[in-house]
């Protein structure tokens, strides 16, 4: 099932009743409580009518991989109170600072220009996550293990940035399972520094049960949800 393209039938309200199925199953099979695990919805490509409609089925959590498409999606819907915006793809320190703006969290920090300019002394915690990289492909994001020690000393002595654990993407075309169990180490390394940081963003339409299985705290999942995705723009 897990190396399947995720099932992307049915109407909005029908995918998210099969994936949050799907999610429980994982989360049993798992010996797990229902209550650890978020799935957050990567609307990436749709239109913010989607997120209005992922809203009114009572979604709260949703993401986004680029910059200037979540500002704009995130500022058409800043009528939905509590709503909660995910920035999950590569950040350039540039945008860093804006994206704080719109963003409830940044799952993406992978190296240290990054957590500079995220880190603003302005009366607010951001939420973050340090990625990890799991393959060698480049491209992918992430920092190397051993990168990934010195970049939360960095966030934790940063202002304004609280450390929730680590992310990553499974590598392509290999199987998730023994990639998301080396996050889960990494994320024990993480919080002999940072106890507190036992978050793990990990898990795909394809993959969230491995994800689940090794632990996975947050799962950013589309297609299953949100259907094929348009062409990017
Ligand atoms: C697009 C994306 C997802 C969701 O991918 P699906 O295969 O559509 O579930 C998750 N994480 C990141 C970083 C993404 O860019």
């Amino acid at each position: 099932m897990t190396d399947d393209r995720p099932d992307t039938g049915g109407d909005t309200r029908e995918r998210l009743a099969r994936v949050a199925s799907g999610v429980s199953d994982a989360v049993r099979a798992a010996g797990r409580r229902p209550d650890e695990v978020t799935t957050i919805v990567v609307t990436k490509f749709h239109p913010a009518s989607l997120v209005r409609e992922l809203y009114d089925l009572g979604v709260r959590d949703v993401a986004e991989n680029r910059h200037q498409e979540a500002q704009a999606k995130s500022a058409e819907t800043a009528d939905l109170e509590g709503l909660r915006w995910h920035f999950v793809g590569q950040l350039q320190s540039k945008k860093a600072r804006q994206a704080r703006r719109y963003a409830a969290a940044v799952h993406s920090l992978d190296r240290p220009s990054v957590v500079d300019a995220l880190a603003v002394d302005d009366g607010r915690l951001l939420d973050v996550w340090v990625q990890v990289a799991l393959s060698d492909e480049p491209g992918r994001g992430g920092a190397e293990p051993d990168e990934v020690e010195p970049l939360v000393e960095r966030v934790l002595s940063s202002p304004g940035l609280r450390l929730r654990g680590v992310m990553a993407v499974a590598p392509l075309g290999r199987p998730a399972r023994p990639a998301f169990a080396r996050l889960r180490t990494v994320s024990e390394r993480v919080r002999t520094l940072a106890p507190g940081a036992d978050a793990i963003s990990a898990g795909m339409s394809d993959d969230y049960a491995d994800a689940v299985a090794e632990g996975a705290t947050h799962l950013r999942i589309g297609a299953a949800i949100t259907g094929s995705r348009p062409e990017p723009r």
